[in-house]
């Protein structure tokens, strides 16, 4: 929702905090997701996915969340979709330069950085170019299973 947008980015810190809680609680689960399977959790997790972080950041459910590096503001909105900063043609004003009437989403991004410790650190981390295979698939389970993965690799080598 639109009119959410600079909402979230003003609260960034806290809703920060509540997502890497359900990042986390679900990591904690992940034993229990296995178990059931990840392919059958998809379509119930991206049915939640998309109604709460719609409501909250108007994502547009890239698959491949960004919003804890990005001040909780989606870089989906830019009509440019550019995911690693602006482009050169934001408005004095703030606004976009191809939809006048909304905010950038990048200065927006910026606003929200300013309210989640460690300031402006993590907005400097560059994202890769975005897999649009992936969307409309659940960015919280994917992070499971790369957490998951990353963790029997180090398990593996040790
Ligand atoms: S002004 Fe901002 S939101 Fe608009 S196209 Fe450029 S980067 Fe994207």
């Amino acid at each position: 929702m639109y009119s959410m947008r600079r909402w979230s980015a003003k609260h960034a810190n806290k809703l920060h905090h509540l997502y890497s809680g359900v990042e986390s609680t679900l990591y904690k689960a992940a034993p229990l997701l296995e178990k059931i399977g990840y392919d059958k959790l998809e379509k119930p997790f991206m049915a939640v996915e998309k109604v709460t972080k719609g409501l909250l950041f108007d994502s547009q459910s890239c698959g491949q969340c960004t919003l804890g590096s990005t001040g909780m503001s989606c870089p989906m909105n830019c009509p440019k979709t550019i995911r690693n900063g602006p482009c050169g043609g934001v408005r004095p004003n703030g606004k976009c330069e191809v939809k006048p009437d909304m905010d950038c989403v990048w200065v927006v991004a910026w606003e929200g950085t300013q309210n989640m410790p460690p300031k402006e650190q993590a907005i400097h981390i560059v994202q890769p170019a975005l897999d649009s295979r992936k969307k409309g698939t659940s960015a919280w389970l994917r992070e499971v299973r790369l957490k998951r993965q990353e963790k029997a690799k180090a398990n593996a080598s040790q």
